[in-house]
């Protein structure tokens, strides 16, 4: 199972998804919804709309403003849904969601985030059965479980459908007359209820409600399915709810004007971290950088609760585009520098803290404080504001394989030595809980977050197979 689900050619996808019911303008919605969401997918991006049966579709490759060159506006229809996609293995315009399908019940489109742990065998035993898949997204995979479904119900169907898959899924389903959302038994993914004016809308990030003026209701839950259809909303609690939101959508996937647990914003939840691994871990030095964009928040926090001043020591060219590229030793150099400048002003000479959110691989570490010590820092101290990334990630996270975790190949004295830093600390995995939470013990279950990455818990076993 575990091969199977490493290195295959599947797609992990996390992804962004939004929707919106009842809204004469529902694409440009969707269209506005989607720009808040890009940092959650740069591959591919897509709108189908919905008018009175008639299904109307616009996707392609790249960023929402490639894919939608004249802007939108152009497809008609009352209520519409839209997707960003992340892919760690190349995707084409085939996977581009969302993906629409015609079957006995009338036609449907689906949008996700998240990735399923059980879709291969699910897709080896329908394609055995005859079934002809057109993409390697799970979300075919759906879309084939409700059209075999015994209900002709959309919804009985889709209930079906979910009791039989697992893993992570945050999906929205536009059918002809309504819009479904659904959250699998472990909140793995985020997924967000608002309302602008008479029409109820769907986001996996509260940010983009504040882009098009629609207020924040609540957080999907665990578990649930939520209807809207002639302007009335339904919720059914279909599964058990089991929560375990991904603890990385707070470390470094979210953005940070989000709201994921309905208290704190992502910024402040990150200052926490900082504040907690200044706690757990602290240097004495001369002053904080963080790593742009996704480390400021942390980087300020680990800053304030030492006392030490949070500075501007690295620039980030926001025009060069995704971080996780896999470049070749020869333009390895030249690419951190493309993408991160030293303001050599200010750490020239100084004693200085490099915070970062996440160390997956080592590289990004590796090649700042090479950046850093090229101009003139006297000693360089890495803080990571999550614990060691020791076990790969199942439900959509880019963490895919253990040979690629560095954490997982050498201890932390030799990692230090590899990014040549002076000293290397993490923050611990009570820490993490204790700075999102704000305790250990939140919820029945334990902490209401995933921490699978860290400690090897996976909320849904990888060994499920049915
Ligand atoms: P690495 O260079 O492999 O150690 O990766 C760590 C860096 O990648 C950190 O600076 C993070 O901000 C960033 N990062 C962490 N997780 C992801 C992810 N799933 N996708 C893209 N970038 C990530
Ligand atoms: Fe998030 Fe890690 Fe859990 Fe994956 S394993 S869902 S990255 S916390």
């Amino acid at each position: 199972m575990l091969d199977e689900l490493i290195g295959t050619d599947r797609l992990h996808e996390a992804c962004g998804v939004f929707g919106i019911y009842g809204h004469a303008n529902a694409a440009n919605v969707v269209y506005y919804g989607l720009h808040s969401l890009q940092h959650r997918g740069q591959e591919s991006a897509g709108i189908v709309a919905a008018d009175h049966g008639r299904f109307n579709v616009h996707k392609g490759m790249g960023l929402v403003t490639e894919v939608f060159i004249n802007g939108n506006g152009e497809l008609s229809g009352d209520v519409a849904i839209g997707h960003v996609m992340y892919a760690n293995q190349k995707s084409t315009v085939i996977e581009a969601q969302p993906l629409v399908f015609k079957y006995r019940g009338g036609t449907i489109a689906l949008a996700q985030n998240g990735a399923l742990i059980n879709a291969p065998m699910i897709r080896r035993r329908l394609e055995q059965q005859g079934s002809i898949f057109q993409t390697n997204s799970d979300t075919e995979v759906i879309a084939h479980l409700i059209a075999r479904s015994r209900y002709d119900d959309l919804e009985l169907a889709l209930q079906e459908a979910l009791a039989e898959i697992k893993g992570a899924y945050a999906l929205l389903v536009l059918g002809e007359d309504r819009l479904i959302a659904c959250l699998d038994p472990n909140g793995l993914r985020p997924l967000a209820l608002g309302r602008i004016g008479d029409s109820y809308c769907f986001a996996s990030e509260t940010c983009a409600f504040d882009l098009i003026g629609a207020d924040f209701l609540r957080h999907v839950q665990p578990g649930e399915m939520i209807v809207i259809s002639q302007n009335r909303i339904r919720s059914v609690q279909v599964a058990e709810e089991k929560p375990a939101l991904c603890s990385f959508e707070f470390i470094y996937f979210a953005r940070p004007d989000s709201n994921l647990t309905g208290t704190m914003s992502v910024h402040q939840i990150r200052k926490q971290l900082g504040k907690q691994l200044a706690a757990e871990k602290p240097v004495e030095a001369d002053l904080v950088l963080g790593v742009p964009d996704s480390s400021l928040s942390a980087a300020s926090g680990y800053g304030e609760a030492l006392g030490i001043p949070f500075e501007m020591g690295l620039v980030k060219n926001r025009y060069v585009g995704r971080t996780f590229i896999r470049p070749n030793r020869e333009t390895r150099t030249r690419d951190v520098k493309l993408k991160l400048s030293v303001v050599q002003k200010v750490v020239e000479g100084k004693d200085v803290v490099m915070v970062d959110d996440s160390l997956i691989r080592g590289t990004t570490s590796q090649r700042i404080v090479r950046l850093l010590r090229d101009a003139g820092v006297k000693s360089v101290h890495v803080r990571i504001c999550s614990p060691p990334v020791v076990y790969p990630c199942f439900y959509g996270i880019d963490i895919s394989s253990r040979d690629e975790l560095i954490v997982a190949q050498k201890t932390i004295e030799q990692i230090r030595m590899f990014i040549s830093a002076d000293s290397l600390e993490f923050l611990s995995v009570d820490g993490l809980v204790r700075a999102i939470t704000g305790g250990p013990d939140l919820s029945s279950g334990g902490s209401g977050l995933c921490l699978a990455c860290f400690s090897g818990k996976y909320p849904v076993p990888i060994d499920q197979q049915s």
